[in-house]
């Protein structure tokens, strides 16, 4: 089950949000900063013992402050032109991820617009790479694709039609 939501991902009461991370997993902007701002300065330091994570795959904390009891990181691609493998990077990142849930037992994870924001993915080609790959690999899970604006929302939806 895969359905669009548009709002703020911190606030949702699910098994998993997603982090769109960067390889230190130490903070960031966009909506890296807004998971550690409202998970609470224990998200930072659990994942200081992580020692980071390569592009393309995903690591699992606690929840800690948020609703969610776990929040996955993972890394998108920087968007650098579409020839440096960046479509296969962010299909990775999605799998990962769901692999990760999977494994850990949950069945609700929601996702932001990965590598979208910062990293500069085309966000008509990234809706189309998240509804693709949910679809081939996020059976047995519910899952909240979470767009922050209109545009965004749109484009999933349709990725998704
Ligand atoms: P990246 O570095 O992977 O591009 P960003 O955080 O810059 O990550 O952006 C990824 C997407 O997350 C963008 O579509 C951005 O609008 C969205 N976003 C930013 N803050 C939030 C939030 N609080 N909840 C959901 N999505 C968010």
């Amino acid at each position: 089950m895969i359905r669009v939501w548009q709002g703020d991902i911190t606030t949702l009461d699910v098994d998993a949000i997603v982090n769109a991370a960067n390889a230190s997993l130490l903070g960031g902007g966009g909506v890296d900063g807004a998971i550690h701002r409202a998970a609470g300065p224990g998200l930072l330091a659990e994942c200081r013992t992580l020692g980071g994570c390569p592009t393309g795959e995903a690591r699992i904390t606690g929840g800690h402050k948020l609703k969610a009891r776990h929040v996955i990181h993972t890394v998108g691609p920087v968007w650098k032109g579409g020839d440096a493998g960046e479509a296969e990077l962010l299909a990775s990142a999605y799998r990962n991820s769901l692999a990760l849930a999977r494994e850990h037992g949950l069945t609700s994870i929601a996702f932001p617009a990965i590598s979208t924001g910062i990293y500069g993915f085309p966000a008509d080609q990234a809706a189309r790479i998240a509804a693709t790959t949910i679809r081939d690999h996020g059976d047995g899970l519910t899952v909240t694709l979470v767009a922050f604006d209109s545009a965004t929302a749109q484009l999933l939806a349709e990725a998704l039609s």
